[in-house]
């Protein structure tokens, strides 16, 4: 690819603690990083800065009428935590994991990531853990190691 030289860096914090325990204050919707909406893994925020940014618009205009109250609110961080908060614990409990590894455990991890499919990986790193995809993954996979894994993102 020839000589490359950088052209510029991005840098910057992304809140990675897991959702907000509270994201609706009186005249106030939290949303995207702020709500603690990025995926622990990848730590991608966008989409979910997007879609849930189209759910506040929806809620806090229907709360005009309501003062936009924080009681009013609750209906946005009631939909965004239910299509998103068993996702995030999820991959936390990934990442708590991942972050305590040497390197001898890394390897074996790979051994796991390796044995998946492009779109297993692609759901895994997303967090996208519905029970029926991880049914299908334990049975993919069946050996001890990844069933271990796999345990871990369905521990509720
Ligand atoms: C280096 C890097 C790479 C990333 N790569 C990806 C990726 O590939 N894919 C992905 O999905 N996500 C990625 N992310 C995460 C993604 O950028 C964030 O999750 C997403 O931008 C969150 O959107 P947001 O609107 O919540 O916050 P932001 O995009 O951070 O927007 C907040 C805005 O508020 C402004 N602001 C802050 N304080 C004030 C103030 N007091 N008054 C007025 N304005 C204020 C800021 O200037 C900023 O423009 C990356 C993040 C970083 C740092």
């Amino acid at each position: 690819m020839g000589n490359i030289q950088p052209i510029e860096y991005h840098y910057g914090f992304i809140p990675n603690q897991g959702g907000r325990e509270c994201s609706v204050f009186d005249n106030l919707i939290l949303v995207g990083d702020s709500a603690g909406q990025s995926n622990p893994l990848v730590l991608e925020g966008i989409r979910h800065a997007i879609e849930f940014g189209r759910l506040a618009g929806e809620v806090g205009a229907n709360s005009i009428e309501k003062n936009c109250s924080k009681e009013s609110l609750i209906q946005y961080e009631k939909i965004w935590k239910k299509k998103l908060s068993s996702k995030i614990e999820s991959s936390l409990r990934v990442q708590s994991r991942w972050l305590k590894f040497s390197d001898d455990d890394w390897d074996n991890e790979l051994d796991i990531i390796r044995e998946m499919s492009v779109d297993e990986l692609l759901d895994f790193v997303k967090g996208d853990f519905s029970a029926s995809k991880m049914v299908k993954l334990a049975l993919n996979h069946p050996k001890i190691a990844a069933k271990q894994l796999f345990n871990l993102v369905l521990k509720r």
